[in-house]
């Protein structure tokens, strides 16, 4: 259902504009207004999910199928070295627009760390007690 509020919806709706590089019946996949790097795309349910809790396991299988389309034809286009898929869930995960989506992130030798994150040091005793709480 399109809400009002969601800058995802209204660019679904096509009341915002975008640069859309691949649309069809469940799916629009746009350039990012503000891209990590050349090329990178957002893909877009053009129902209005908040993120992945609320995706519905049919669609979850397509937008990766699409996404895993996606990045051969953009690696092919731009000839970029790699790819980095993303998704957050969450502010805290670093999500700012609450409508599901996939960010396809080619990357390129010379763009940078643009992903880096600071790894822990977890004892073996810690890394047992989190598996446990996750498999228990
Ligand atoms: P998130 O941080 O929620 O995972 O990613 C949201 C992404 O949407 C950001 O990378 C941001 O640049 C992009 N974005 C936000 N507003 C717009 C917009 O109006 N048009 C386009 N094309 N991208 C947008
Ligand atoms: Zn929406």
């Amino acid at each position: 259902m399109k809400q009002d509020n969601c800058i995802f919806c209204r660019i679904i709706s096509g009341e915002i504009p975008s640069h859309t590089i691949y649309e069809d019946d469940q799916f629009k996949v746009i350039l990012d207004v503000a891209p990590a790097t050349k090329g990178h795309a957002l893909i877009i349910p053009k129902k209005h999910y908040a993120n992945l809790y609320e995706l519905p396991e049919d669609t979850a299988a397509d937008a990766i199928k699409l996404a895993k389309k996606m990045m051969k034809i953009m690696t092919d286009k731009l000839n970029c070295d790699g790819f980095n898929i993303i998704q957050n869930n969450g502010e805290i995960a670093g999500q700012t627009v609450f409508h599901f989506h996939m960010h396809l992130i080619p990357r390129y030798e010379d763009d940078g760390e643009i992903l880096k994150y600071i790894s822990l040091h977890p004892s073996q005793e810690e890394m047992e007690e989190t598996k446990r709480i996750i498999t228990e």
